[in-house]
């Protein structure tokens, strides 16, 4: 049996290294010398409280210099009255390819010019790509992304879902867009809303008409 020839490989950049590079050995310790100062330096600065660290320690701290073209969150807009905007049509959810927004619809035959709204609707944060097909899909303007960030890093995955409430609920500062109904007005014009409202401007979840059943609570994956 006659075996095959050796054939050294030669790379592309071959022909332009020096006898330093092809040593291979000095380059190691060269990238060490400069990942370990980095690390060091950076160290050095947190230890003594001083700013410039390349990192930030999030969730502890929030960079004041996302881009102004940053879309961190969604919202769910909301009609005049303070019900959702959506129709639960489905199509954020068919076309998001992480396939993270879960929708039930319901059906309210008292409303006739919208009878078909969503009582579930949650997003997997931990599994979001932030793209915003979902926003570029709905033909109701019922879904947005705004620039702030949500609260959610956790250990815990099932922690990292928004539901409806909360998607709902959350007025942001950055979306001029739309105006948005009085969070807090006297004398509200918005029954429902007001019937949802607790102490310290959150809302009671259950009073909702678009609560989520106790039972169901969030189906996240396993963590
Ligand atoms: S931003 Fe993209 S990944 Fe996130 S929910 Fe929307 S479509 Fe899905
Ligand atoms: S948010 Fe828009 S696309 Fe998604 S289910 Fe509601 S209406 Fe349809």
């Amino acid at each position: 049996m006659t075996r095959k020839p050796h054939v050294r490989k030669v790379y592309w950049n071959a022909p332009t290294m020096t006898w330093w590079e092809r040593a291979y050995l000095f380059e190691i310790l060269r990238g060490l010398l400069i990942t370990g100062g980095v690390f060091l330096r950076n160290m050095g600065k947190w230890m003594t409280g001083r700013k410039g660290a390349l990192t930030t320690y999030y969730p502890e701290e929030t960079r004041a210099d996302y881009a102004a073209g940053n879309r961190g969150k969604h919202i769910l807009t909301q009609r005049p009255d303070g019900r959702p905007q959506c129709i639960a049509c489905n199509m954020c959810a068919t076309v998001c390819p992480a396939k993270v927004i879960e929708i039930d619809a319901a059906f309210d035959a008292g409303d006739l010019a919208h009878p078909k709204y969503p009582s579930r609707f949650e997003i997997d944060y931990s599994r979001c790509i932030f793209c915003g097909l979902c926003i570029e899909a709905c033909p109701e303007d019922a879904i947005r992304m705004v620039k702030e960030t949500p609260a959610l890093p956790s250990g815990n995955r099932d922690h990292m879902w928004l539901n409806l409430t909360e998607l709902i609920n959350w007025h942001p500062q950055s979306d001029v867009a739309k105006p948005y109904p009085p969070r807090d007005a006297v004398g509200s014009t918005h029954p429902q809303r007001d019937a949802m409202a607790m102490p310290g401007g959150r809302r009671d979840e259950a009073a909702s008409p678009y609560a989520v059943p106790a039972a169901a609570g969030k189906t996240g994956p396993a963590p």
